[in-house]
């Protein structure tokens, strides 16, 4: 009888599947999970002892590890706007965390640049952002005008996780910065009444637009901004650590682990829907952990959020995608966020013409073997306001510190970057540099101005919160 059952449960499933989708080929789903300020040892794939992410790593076992993954920024704005896009950020001045400022349409995502969504929308996507947005508060800049169908969450760069913090109904009624953070959610344009912490929420919705666009292709990008600051945790997350002292590292634990949570109600929602074959998932985080700010663990590399060694731009990164990613892969060539572009346009089932040349490459042929070798032969940062530049071919690192100080590092030998060969490596060291320079040639100055620069554009904008006319 049990037999009976599941043999029957089976050929309905084959049917199923033939009817909606005959023996053509289908496009996957694809949904893209951002953590924000998640340290490079604070999931189970990497190592983590104290945190466990069983969910996280279910992607990780399923799929394929990126030891060498990469982000384009080591904060956040910068590097959302490579990930959106696929290219180097300051191809298009996103040279700097934007500043919350809903009435400037130049303060974000120019409109010269495509989203992922505006490409998959090509090739008959539905997609949806949910969480952080960071891209640009003003009108022309929102999601739902940036290729997403649809939008929940907030648009500034980052929030307060409980309701009762969210006491502004609008932007009108902010005064600074950081009002942003305690402004009511969004449901596209509307402002909403939410109960949930806010983790809860967003795992929630990524959940109800997976059943909401479950009969065609959908691009959901999931962007939590756990564990950001502020280190805020309910007590169901917790009460898992109550063995932790009361600290920074519990809270930041308990932040962790709803998002692990939040990942396990989408992979739960996948299998049930049977859409976990042909559904390809990708968790990263934004940048490296602020290890003093939220206690976050970068392990043994280098620094942190804001730096350009390993600690700041390498995080974990993982991506499955059982009808055609091997499992349990561990890729150790250096792959980077704007990757993600390309790789999810390169398996649509219709054709996808880009507006703007990709700096991403397909990684798909590397997992799947029909390519030999890594990705890229060089990736490169820049911070330009800073002036650190960094640059890695194979396991050379080139660190340039305030415009001048080069130090070069095998990272083959000391992935610490502890020992500064650039006094041995001269000749070497010299010609990564020409390299750089190089790259920088295609770049342009910042757009706009940054977080840091937050007196100075109040200044100039007295009316940065006014509620426009008409609203
Ligand atoms: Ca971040």
């Amino acid at each position: 009888m049990k037999l009976g059952k599941i043999i029957s449960t089976t050929s309905v499933y084959v049917l199923f599947a033939h009817s909606i989708h005959g023996q053509s080929p289908v496009s996957p789903n694809i949904i893209l999970i951002l953590a924000d300020d998640l340290g490079y040892a604070d999931v189970g794939f990497n190592g983590c002892k104290d945190i466990p992410t069983p969910h996280i790593d279910r992607i990780a076992e399923q799929g394929v590890i990126f030891s060498n993954g990469y982000v384009s920024y080591c904060v956040c704005g910068p590097s959302r706007a490579g990930l959106i896009t696929g290219r180097y950020q300051d191809r298009f001045g996103f040279s700097r965390n934007p500043l919350f400022a809903p009435n400037d349409a130049g303060m974000g995502l120019p409109l010269s640049e495509e989203t992922i969504a505006d490409a998959l929308k090509q090739a008959g996507y539905k997609s949806a952002a949910l969480g952080k947005w960071h891209l640009g508060a003003h009108e022309s800049l929102h999601p739902v005008n940036r290729g997403f169908d649809d939008f929940f969450g907030f648009l500034g760069g980052g929030h307060h996780y409980f309701p009762e913090l969210w006491v502004l109904n609008d932007h009108y009624e902010a005064k600074s910065e950081y009002d942003s953070y305690k402004t009511r959610l969004l449901r596209n344009h509307e402002r909403v009444e939410e109960k949930e912490y806010l983790t809860d929420a967003l795992s929630r919705e990524a959940v109800s637009y997976i059943e909401k666009y479950k009969n065609e292709p959908f691009f959901i990008y999931l962007a939590y901004n756990a564990p950001h600051e502020p280190l805020q945790a309910t007590e169901k997350y917790l009460s898992r650590f109550g063995h932790m002292e009361e600290g920074k590292r519990k809270t930041y634990a308990a932040m962790v682990s709803s998002v692990d949570d939040g990942v396990g109600m989408v992979l739960d929602k996948l299998e049930e829907l049977g859409l976990s074959e042909n559904t390809l998932v990708i968790f990263l985080s934004d940048n490296g952990g602020p290890e003093q700010a939220n206690a976050s663990d970068n392990g043994i590399l280098r620094g942190g959020k804001s730096d350009l060694f390993e600690g700041g731009i390498r995080v974990p990164f993982a991506m499955c995608w059982p009808a055609k990613i091997p499992a349990g892969m561990i890729f150790h060539h250096p792959v980077i966020s704007l990757d993600i572009f390309a790789t999810a346009i390169a398996q649509s089932q219709k054709p996808v013409n880009t507006k703007n040349r990709l700096d991403g490459v397909n990684l798909l042929p590397y997992l799947t073997g029909a390519k030999k070798g890594q990705p890229h032969d060089y990736l490169f940062w820049r911070k330009f306001d800073a002036k650190d530049y960094a640059l890695r071919t194979g396991y050379e690192k080139l660190v340039i510190r305030k415009g001048s100080t080069r130090m070069f590092f095998d990272l083959d030998r000391d992935v610490s970057e502890q020992n500064d060969l650039s006094n041995q490596s001269n000749a070497r060291t010299n010609k990564l540099f020409k390299a750089f320079q190089k790259w920088e040639s295609g770049l342009v100055g910042p757009a706009f101005l940054g977080l840091m620069e937050d007196k100075e554009y109040n200044a100039l904008h007295p009316e940065r919160f006014r509620r426009p006319s008409g609203e």
